[in-house]
C-alpha cells in the first residue's frame, strides 16, 4: 500500500521544498538533501509507485518513456556516473516512493 505521506509524495504536492533540476509532465528530478557525490540527483515518477518493480510493471508507456528520457537528458553530457535504486526494506530503501539516484562528479569506482 502506497504511503501518501512519504516525503517524496509531500515534495510532489509542494508541501516540502526541493531543489528541482527538471520537471516534466510525469517526472520530477531534484537534488538529494544529503548528497553522496558532487552531482546527486533523485529522479522520481509523479505517479504513486513504491518500487522499481511496481513502476516498471504498472506505469503507462507515457510515464515510462518520460522517466527514461528525463534520466537521459540529465546524463547525456556527463562522462561518468552511477545509477542506484534501493528497493524494499532488504534493499535499503528509506523513502517508499520509487526513485533513481544519479551520482556523478567524482570517481565512483567499480561496484559489482
Ligand atoms: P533511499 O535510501 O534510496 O530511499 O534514498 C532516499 C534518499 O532521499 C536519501 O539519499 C536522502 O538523502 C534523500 N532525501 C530524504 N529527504 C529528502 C528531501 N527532503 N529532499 C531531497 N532528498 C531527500
Amino acid at each position: 500500500m502506497y504511503d501518501q505521506n512519504n516525503i517524496f509524495a509531500r515534495i510532489l504536492r509542494g508541501e516540502i521544498p526541493a531543489q528541482v533540476v527538471k520537471e516534466t509532465p510525469y517526472t520530477l528530478a531534484f537534488r538529494d538533501i544529503a548528497p553522496k557525490a558532487p552531482f546527486h540527483i533523485l529522479v522520481i515518477p509523479k505517479g504513486a509507485y513504491i518500487t522499481a518493480g511496481d513502476f516498471f510493471c504498472n506505469a503507462s508507456t507515457a510515464e515510462l518513456e518520460d522517466f527514461a528520457r528525463t534520466v537521459g537528458d540529465l546524463l547525456k553530457d556527463r562522462e561518468g556516473y552511477r545509477l542506484i535504486s534501493n528497493n524494499g526494506a532488504a534493499g535499503g530503501q528509506e523513502v517508499p516512493h520509487f526513485h533513481l539516484h544519479l551520482l556523478s562528479g567524482q570517481p565512483t569506482g567499480n561496484f559489482g
